[in-house]
């Protein structure tokens, strides 16, 4: 059996190796290593696959959160509503603006942000909203929406782990995730769902204004050459990291579906098991499996962590400590026992191998161990 990871990069490189290598070296040759033509292209490909008048590549999804912000004009005082439960990314750009980030508690079946508590969260202080579609699946977007609408927010959607999702409407329309707020950010992080090899980043809109002011951030506050109206950033997408993603891009699709059955196959192996509670899939959102991750119930998982690691198996607790118990962000605002539903997932959730390689010889071994442990 094939050794188990927790993401296959390799095997999901050798597979389109010829193709990107070409790639690669093409740009190579052409020496355009930034804002080359391959960049362009990229942008391109991602607006018509992604259904948005506008893509900005820019350097990581941290950044692609930074520019949203500050292409917003948010100002220190502002406030933000994100969730308790994700990356600390989130919350750092928050943070590092010198903006309020204020922190919600998530639902406990999705793990997404919940929008009654988005409601009460809201002050005469509150610019943005930043729902994060957490684990592959989209938070509810329709009702996020129409609170903004009613309030006048700004809604900037962490898409950095649900790239490739269709949202649903009520009314029968469809929407990729990351299109459907004012701005929408993703990150091409090796492991995400469109990874690149390298760092990478892009943010979306279908605002033309806002579109322009985010490609002045991303280069130095700089519209004309050399003259700057405002405090930018660096932040650019490698023209060698855009040659691979426009590879990737056309087989996005293919690598969700196997990702899906890898979490089919998952499901039907836990789901019976009365210590796991499989992924919960909402009808109003594809899941695209980013991360399979089971809330486990009177076990502790670090020892089932333990012993699966034991057999060769990782694992990984996505993620321990909830943003209001960080060290960095602890604020005289919060305290133990705030964000109910984030802690206990803090808790019990855990994490198994997920990415478009693994093969059903490695799927039955995991999930005969994990539920060997249980018995
Ligand atoms: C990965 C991730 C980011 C940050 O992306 P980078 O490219 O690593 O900067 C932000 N938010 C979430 C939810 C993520 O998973």
């Amino acid at each position: 059996m094939k050794k188990i990871q927790m993401v296959d990069l390799k095997g999901q490189y050798e597979k389109i190796q010829h193709e990107i290598d070409t790639a690669v070296l093409d740009v190579v040759r052409s020496t355009q290593y930034i804002n080359g033509p391959e960049v362009k292209n990229f942008q391109q490909d991602l607006e018509a696959y992604l259904g948005v008048k506008h893509v900005v590549p820019c350097a990581n999804g941290t950044d692609a959160l930074q520019v949203a912000m500050m292409a917003l004009n948010l100002k220190p005082g502002d406030e933000v509503i994100t969730t308790s439960f994700t990356f600390v990314a989130t919350a750092e750009v928050i943070s590092l603006l010198g903006l309020t980030p204020v922190l919600v508690d998530v639902l406990p079946d999705t793990f997404n942000i919940d929008p009654e508590a988005i409601k009460k969260a809201i002050t005469p202080k509150t610019k943005a909203i930043v729902p994060v579609h957490l684990f592959g699946q989209c938070a509810h977007m329709e009702s996020i929406m129409n609170i903004a609408e009613e309030h006048k927010l700004y809604i900037i959607e962490d898409n950095a782990q649900a790239i490739g999702a269709d949202y649903y409407f009520e009314d029968g329309r469809t929407k990729k995730a990351g299109s459907i707020g004012h701005i929408g950010c993703t990150s091409f992080f090796p492991s995400k769902n469109l990874g690149c090899y390298g760092d990478g980043g892009a943010i979306f809109t279908d605002n033309d204004e806002l579109a322009k002011k985010m490609r002045i951030v991303v280069n130095h506050g700089m519209e004309v050459r050399y003259y700057h109206d405002s405090v930018g950033v660096n932040s650019r997408l490698d023209s060698i990291q855009a040659a691979i993603l426009r590879i990737k891009l056309q087989y996005l699709d293919r690598y969700t579906k196997k990702r899906q059955q890898a979490a089919a196959y998952y499901d039907n192996a836990f789901e019976d098991n009365p210590g796991l509670t499989i992924p919960v899939k909402s009808a109003f959102s594809d899941h695209v499996f980013h991360q399979y991750t089971l809330k486990t119930e009177g076990v502790d998982r670090f020892t089932l962590q333990e012993h699966l690691m034991s057999k060769d198996i990782p694992a990984m607790v996505y993620y321990p400590v909830a943003l209001h118990m960080q060290k960095a962000y602890l604020d005289p605002r919060y305290k133990k026992g705030d964000f109910p539903v984030t802690e206990d997932l803090c808790n019990r959730v855990i994490s198994l191998p997920m990415h478009t390689e693994l093969d059903e010889q490695q799927l039955e071994y995991i999930t005969y161990t994990v539920n060997d442990f249980f018995s």
